[in-house]
């Protein structure tokens, strides 16, 4: 007889597990909290761009929706070694050393890509945000490389349609409120009253970043007041049901990713916008200009480090200032490198043709403090060296207690414009145990037998940010992991 499998959500790290666990002759069903149009989780809301090893660019062709792309023979996709990879993570590991978990990522990541390609999920690459055209070329840099077809949703639909096509089930609006027990096994859910029963039960359901409670609780008391980027969904159900019976809590519980986001966006990621339009509510050229919170002041190196090195720990910096927004001061010089998110429609800022009237019109600051600050900043700005943003052009400022290592400019030639900002949670560290098999360990490091887990919910993938992309592809790694694990 076949083998009962339960998975709760139906992300990419659920779905990943569910084709795997089908493959595998299981009789799966997916239980889902949200309805059919809010169903998916943070999977909907990404550019469904995925980081993998790979050694040249042949090994990318068989992966791709259009291998017969014209722009192909004039491509160099580069390599992206299982080395480069490690020591991506390793950068915004604070001095970690590399987990297993991350370990497993990396070593498993080109095979699962070419697993999902198996079941029809396939990609494209990504030309205009990871290659440059030279001598007539598009070389690729910085090693992620492939997204979805059709992004985060198109990464969705085409999971589902592979589950669905083994013969997966899914079940919309049934959030899974409790583990069933047989002694100290985990032998089905509870869907409120509903019981269910299963061989076993895969925990997929992301996060904690859209609970209040539990932000504030394993985060700190700012984050009761951060935005939320994705699905209002990722509670942190799956977490609490597995630490009630028992299971060890692993990775950076106080850690998150977060990035600076228009103060005066909607909470939650509104799934129902363009992705495009969605993602313009993300405020990341600090760079370019300076931030000042309530009292007036700097509070970090704005040009520490290129943007993608930076951003995932600003949003947090931001959330832990008074008041828990900061103003983000551009002057004329550079508005044309400012991204599209800052001339979106729904972009909120305030703009005047001289420095003090700007300074009037932002509110919840420190006038005085504020003015004083800029005129220190713009007295600091080190004039012998050329600006070039394509660069870390070590133009810098001399003698301020916060320096700003890279592209400062002074803040000098009308317009000028701020915006306000606060910090955005992407998602969540903090997370389960869980062993080569995907089950989920306990506090004696056994695992608890019929629970697995996969996606958000395993700990110690990431501490303090991640390359950008492998979120994804750790859903879909231990995804997969889980789905084997939970039908042997
Ligand atoms: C705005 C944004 C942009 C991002 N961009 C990228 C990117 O480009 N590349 C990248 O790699 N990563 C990106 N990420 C991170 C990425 O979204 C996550 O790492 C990944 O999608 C998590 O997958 P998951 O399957 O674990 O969780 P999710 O996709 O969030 O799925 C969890 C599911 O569980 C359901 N659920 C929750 N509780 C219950 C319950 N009690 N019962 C039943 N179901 C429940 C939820 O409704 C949801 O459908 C981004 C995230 C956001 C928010």
């Amino acid at each position: 007889m076949s083998n009962k499998v339960i998975i709760v959500g139906s992300g990419n790290a659920a779905l990943s597990a569910g084709i795997a666990s089908l493959e595998k002759g299981s009789k799966v069903t997916i239980y889902e909290k949200a309805d059919k149009k809010m169903s998916g989780g943070n999977t909907k809301y990404t550019a469904g761009a995925m980081r993998f090893s790979y050694e040249s660019g042949d090994q990318l062709i068989g992966l791709l929706q259009n291998p017969n792309d014209e722009r192909i023979k004039d491509t160099d996709f580069g390599s992206y070694t299982k080395e480069k990879f490690k020591s991506d993570l390793l950068s915004f590991n604070d001095g970690r050393p590399l987990s297993w978990e991350q370990d497993i990522l990396v070593s498993k990541s080109l095979e699962t890509i070419q697993w999902l390609s198996s079941h029809n999920v396939k990609f494209e690459p990504i030309y205009s945000r990871q290659s440059f055209v030279k001598d007539g070329k598009h070389i690729f840099w910085g090693g992620l490389t492939l997204a979805a077809e059709n992004e985060g949703v198109g990464l969705f639909n085409q999971e589902l349609a592979a589950f669905l096509s083994l013969g997966g089930k899914i079940f919309y609006e049934s959030p899974v409120t409790n583990l069933l027990l047989n002694g100290n096994k985990v032998t089905g859910i509870y869907v409120g009253d509903n019981k269910i029963e299963a061989d076993a039960v895969i925990l997929a359901s992301g996060g904690f970043e859209a609970n209040d409670n539990l932000r504030k609780s394993f985060i700190g008391d700012d984050w009761s007041k951060a935005k939320v980027r994705g699905t209002p969904h990722n509670t942190g159900d799956g977490l609490r049901m597995a630490l009630e019976i028992g299971a060890i809590k692993h990775g950076l519980y106080e850690g998150c990713h977060a990035t600076p986001m228009d103060l005066h966006m909607k909470n939650y990621g509104g799934l129902d916008l363009e992705p495009k339009e969605r993602k313009n509510y993300r405020k990341i050229c600090y760079f370019l200009g300076i931030m000042i919170n309530a009292k007036g002041h700097r509070f970090l190196d704005e040009g520490k480090n290129f943007r993608n090195y930076t951003y995932a720990q600003y949003g947090r910096k931001v959330l832990e200032q008074p008041g828990h927004f900061a103003w983000q001061i551009f002057d004329s010089k550079v508005f044309d490198l400012l991204y599209e998110e800052y001339r979106f429609h729904d972009a909120h800022f305030v703009e005047s043709k001289s420095i003090d009237e700007l300074i009037e019109k932002m509110d919840g600051i420190d006038k005085i403090e504020t003015r004083k600050t800029i005129e220190e900043y713009n007295k600091a700005v080190d004039l012998t060296t050329s600006f070039d943003p394509t660069t870390l052009d070590g133009k810098s400022t001399k003698g301020l207690e916060i320096k700003k290592s890279n592209w400062a400019q002074r803040i000098d030639k009308g317009p000028f414009k701020a915006f306000p900002v606060t910090g955005g949670i992407t998602f969540t560290y903090g997370g389960l145990k869980i062993n080569s098999k995907g089950s989920v360990l306990n506090k004696n490091n056994k695992p608890i037998s019929g629970l697995f887990a996969c996606g958000e919910l395993v700990g110690s993938v990431f501490f303090n940010g991640y390359p950008g992309g492998s979120g994804l592809t750790s859903g879909a790694v231990f995804g997969r992991i889980a789905g084997y694990g939970a039908s042997e």
